[in-house]
């Protein structure tokens, strides 16, 4: 049987993504993060990736564990780490959608390539109906389905207002969504199926982008 990262604690899973991820690229010097959601002493909260540091030398004390109530630090295993940048847009994610139990976020050059020439103000950005949509959890014989695009703000509270406002009014298709010039955030029921989605989602990333 393949092992999956749910056999994993939290923070041992998100140190493999983190160099998983690193070697392919998709979490150049410190960027991106990651966090797998858990329900510890009735806390609803997730470990997460600390800020600053190399993804692809991380060890499993480099993570901390928020609230996604209040987002604050509800367990640190060594002082000094501080949470991702972006733990606003995970504690979104985890808030909208009570059964997500992962979110990931990397940073490629191929999902930036791919929404390039969509238009400035357009909210949705149409995929190819590739066969890969599937994994998604779209099963229709021509899928159309369009990733949720927002725009990148140098304040990532802003952007994660803008995450909450817009799938509070409609519910995205797809467990996924891209933030411009930036990078897409995927989630799933378990941190294998988030995984599993990242490389979906970066499979037609790629696809769009001429790579393949
Ligand atoms: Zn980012």
């Amino acid at each position: 049987m393949a092992r999956t990262f749910d056999q994993l604690t939290p923070p041992a899973a998100l140190v493999e993504i983190g160099r998983d991820f690193h070697a392919r690229g998709w979490m150049a010097g410190t960027a991106g993060n990651l966090s797998i959601r858990v329900h510890e002493r009735g806390v609803d909260s997730f470990w997460i990736t600390a800020s600053g540091l190399p993804k692809g030398r991380m060890e499993e004390t480099d993570c901390l564990r928020i609230g996604v109530a209040e987002g604050a630090i509800v367990e640190q295993l060594q002082p000094r780490t501080k949470p991702s940048a972006e733990s606003s847009i995970h504690q979104t994610i985890y808030r909208l959608f009570p059964e997500a139990r992962a979110c990931l976020h990397v940073h490629t050059v191929d999902a930036c390539l791919a929404c390039e020439n969509v238009c400035p103000g357009v909210e949705e950005m149409p995929l190819p109906p590739l066969e890969m949509i599937k994994g998604l959890g779209i099963w229709e014989q021509h899928p159309q389905v369009t990733l949720p695009l927002f725009d990148n703000i140098l304040d990532v509270t802003q952007i994660a207002a803008a995450i909450e406002r817009r799938f509070h009014a409609t519910p995205p298709c797809l467990p996924a969504l891209m933030i411009r010039n930036h990078g897409i955030t995927v989630w799933g029921n378990s941190a294998q199926e988030a995984y599993d989605r990242v490389e979906i989602v970066e499979f037609i990333m790629s696809y769009m982008a001429g790579r393949r």
